[in-house]
Parts: structure tokens; sequence; C-alpha cells
């Protein structure tokens, strides 16, 4: 597009915000985050450090950075965390300087933690997070997940599955519900969450300028 003397190209300063999504493991929140990043260049992956093994399949630097119990003990004293807990019996947690930067830039970022995490994030970020919950569509359907992803030990699906009943429990302390019936369905309705959060008066900043502008 060619632009005129004095024309602007219509885009508006905004906030970036951060976009928390939490669910029990199975219901399929991995998905979704997947689609998300893949259509959305404005949003990045904070990528977590966790104490757990790496499982088949995951990549050191995309998935998780995977630290041991000393390093992560030494992070937390250092203050590089935004927020970390212990999840399934390990620690995990949100690398701070990565999850400011990208919102210093305007842009947004995605985290795929717990609920423990999403009550610390809203404390640190305040009015930038957007929450979403992400419910399975019945227990069945969970166990039958879990399960068909083959990833862990049996004994550890029965743990993940008695931990998904206290997870789904925090539901009502987020933003928004999304039931994953059909996994693309979920994804058009939080991208949906995420164009329309980002489109909030008070996150375009740079709404007063160009109303300005265009009034000239
Ligand atoms: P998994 O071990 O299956 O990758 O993840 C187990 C759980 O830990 C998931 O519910 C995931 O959302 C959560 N999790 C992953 N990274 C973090 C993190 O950095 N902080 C917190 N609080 N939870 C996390």
């Amino acid at each position: 597009m060619q632009l005129e003397d004095g024309e602007n190209d219509g885009k508006v300063a905004r906030r970036g915000l951060v976009l928390v999504i939490s669910s029990p493991s199975g219901a399929g929140k991995t998905t979704i985050a997947r689609g998300l990043l893949a259509s959305e260049p404005e949003l990045s992956l904070s990528v977590s450090c966790t104490t757990r093994p790496k499982r088949p399949g995951e990549v050191e630097g995309r998935d998780y950075r995977f630290v041991s119990p000393e390093r992560f003990a030494e992070m937390v004293e250092a203050g590089a965390f935004l927020e970390h807990a212990v999840v399934h019996d390990h620690r995990y947690g949100t690398p701070r300087g990565p999850v400011e930067a990208v919102l210093t830039a305007g842009q947004d970022v995605l985290l795929d933690i717990d609920w423990q995490g999403a009550k610390q994030v809203r404390q640190a970020v305040e009015r930038d997070v957007v929450s979403v919950f992400v419910l399975p569509p019945s227990l069945a359907e969970l166990e039958r997940r879990l399960f068909a992803r083959a990833a862990d030990a049996e004994s550890v699906i029965r743990r993940r599955l008695r931990n998904a009943l206290v997870e789904i429990e925090r539901w009502e302390d987020y933003d928004y519900v999304v039931v994953n019936r059909v996994a693309e369905a979920a994804l058009a309705e939080v991208r949906a969450i995420l164009q329309a959060e980002r489109l909030r008066r008070r996150r375009q900043i740079g709404l007063r300028a160009f109303v300005g502008e265009l009034l000239g």
C-alpha cells in the first residue's frame, strides 16, 4: 500500500498482553497453543524452566529449558522467575526477562502454566494478563487422551488424572473458560479472545494520536 504524505498506515500502537492458558494435562491446551503460535506473528511462547526429565521428542530450549534442581533453586534465589510452582512433583518456572522484553515491544506472550503460576502472574503483571482455562468435555475423554498420548508411564498418568480434578476446581479464577470438544473450534475461540483483548480501548495506547491525525 502506498501512503500519501501525512497519511498513516492505520496501525495503532498498543500495550502487549500476557495470555495465560491453563488446563489439566490432556485437555488439549498444547494443541491450542501451537495453533495460536502458528497463526499469530505478534504472539510468542514463553519457554519455561523445569526440573522434570525430558520426554522423548522434546527439544531443549523449544519445549522447556531442562535444568537441575540446584540450578532451579539458584534461579529462584536470583529472582529470575516471574512465577514458579511445583506441578506433578517437579518444579516449573517462567523466566522473567523474556516476558518483560516482549511486553516492552508492545507484543504478546503466551504462558502455558498451571493455576498456581497464573495466580502469581496476575499479581505481578496485573492488568495486562488475560487468562483462559481449557476444560475437557468429560473426564472419560481426558483419560482417553492421556493414555492415547502414551508419553508417560501408567502411574504417572494416574497421578495426572488425580491432579486434573484439583486443577479443574480453579476454573473460577480465570477470565475465560473454553470447553475443548473439537480442537479447531477451541482454537478459534481462544483466537477470538486474543483478538478482542488486543482491541480493548485502554490497551490501544496509540489511539489518541491516531484519532488526532484522523481528524486533522
Ligand atoms: P508437562 O510436564 O506436562 O509439560 O506440564 C505439566 C504442567 O505444568 C502443565 O499444566 C503446564 O501448564 C504446567 N507448567 C508448565 N510450565 C510451567 C511454568 O513455567 N510454571 C507453572 N506454574 N506451570 C507450568
